[in-house]
């Protein structure tokens, strides 16, 4: 049975499901979900991320928290970490250039965070020569000081979404119409949590909320609260989100997000807000974007060193990528970093702490 029929039966049977239930079972379906059974990343794939752009990306981001972990004092051990490496690019890049800074790599533990068993294959082939461990939640992270990464794993966690109505909300749900899988709406009904919208929110407005935020960010934050470290998180999203940014990219295409269920990417927008605020006990840089973040931890040094061994379309194609990585109109400014430390702590290395 295909995972479209395995939920036209689940409705049938239980009536209209939570969005964030139907972007679960999308994405992790052990047999039948999208990052369980597709190959999601490059030319090939159905989208590209920075570090698939460019070695450059990783790379400075190895660096940056080689510099934090310096200017915490060098504690060891402590736990490199990342949440939905991918294809383990990211990391492969960064522990190459952060090997270059003392006691760095015999300091760090590192550990992968990821819930796809065909992804951690692919991690395991990228990262062979590095000594990784796995885990598949963040709670199961060790108690040491922790410098975690976190580029593009955010936006695939599921999101609910609520219309207001009156002082209340509609929640956004996964129904059948006709047979086929369609969008509905539950009554409407008070959700305490939304309470702080009402004040930037008028009637017929659509807000989204993760709860796996919490989930996620608060054994992280308990852990860079307690040993110190830090995290950096990179995606795209705002300081506070409005609006309907649920989405499915297949073959670099937008489609349907109900058209073709386990197929497509699903992903919503970052709510910045809320997960630094999941963060109980850490303090949050301000938000920055991507291009202005690499640029201050040096990409266009980092780009011309490169350039000058690159010739014809090798070079070309790497000028593009650090255009992409960090233009205005590209990544560069979609794309938002946020640093989040224990409260003493400067942020990391690129980032600012301030009003956001
Ligand atoms: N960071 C990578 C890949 C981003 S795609 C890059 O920049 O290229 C999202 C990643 O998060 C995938 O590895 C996916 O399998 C993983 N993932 C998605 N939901 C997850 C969850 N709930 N827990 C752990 N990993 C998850």
């Amino acid at each position: 049975m295909s995972l479209r029929d395995t939920l036209i039966r689940q409705i049938q049977q239980a009536g209209p499901m939570r969005l964030d239930a139907y972007m679960t079972t999308c994405l992790l379906h052990p047999t039948m979900g999208y990052y369980t059974t597709q190959m999601p990343f490059g030319a090939e794939g159905d989208f590209v991320t920075a570090p698939e752009i460019s070695q450059m990306f990783g790379e400075l981001i190895g660096l940056a928290l080689a510099q934090t972990w310096l200017d915490q004092g060098a504690p060891a051990p402590f736990t490199l970490a990342e949440l939905g490496p991918g294809r383990g690019t990211l990391m492969q890049d960064a522990l190459r250039a952060a090997g270059a800074v003392k006691g760095f790599r015999d300091a760090a533990k590192v550990v992968l965070v990821e819930a796809s068993p065909a992804l951690v294959e692919i991690q395991r082939e990228t990262l062979k020569d590095d000594s990784v461990t796995w885990v598949t939640d963040a709670d199961a992270l060790p108690q040491q000081p922790l410098m975690l990464i976190a580029n593009e794993f955010f936006d695939a966690l599921p999101v609910r979404q609520f219309i207001r109505q009156g002082d209340q909300w509609r929640e956004r749900q996964v129904g059948l119409s006709d047979g086929v899988l369609a969008f509905g709406l539950a009554p409407a009904g008070p959700q305490p949590a939304l309470d702080y919208r009402l004040a930037d929110t008028g009637e017929g407005d659509l807000v989204e909320t993760c709860s796996a935020y919490a989930t996620v960010m608060a054994p992280v934050a308990r852990r860079i609260a307690a040993y110190g470290g830090a995290a950096l998180v990179i995606d795209y999203g705002d300081w506070r989100t409005k609006g309907d940014s649920f989405q499915a990219v297949q073959s670099h295409t937008k489609v349907g997000p109900l058209d073709t269920p386990g197929r497509a990417d699903l992903t919503a927008h970052v709510d910045f807000e809320a997960l630094a605020t999941a963060a109980k006990g850490c303090l949050a840089s301000t938000l920055t974007p991507q291009g202005v973040f690499l640029e201050r931890l040096g990409i266009t040094a980092r780009a011309q060193a490169l350039a000058g061994r690159l010739r014809g379309p090798a070079l070309e194609s790497h000028i593009a990528a650090h255009r992409r990585l960090t233009h205005p109109a590209e990544m560069g400014n979609l794309f938002k970093v946020l640093g989040l430390t224990a409260p003493q702590a400067a942020p990391p290395a690129g980032l600012e702490t301030g009003p956001t």
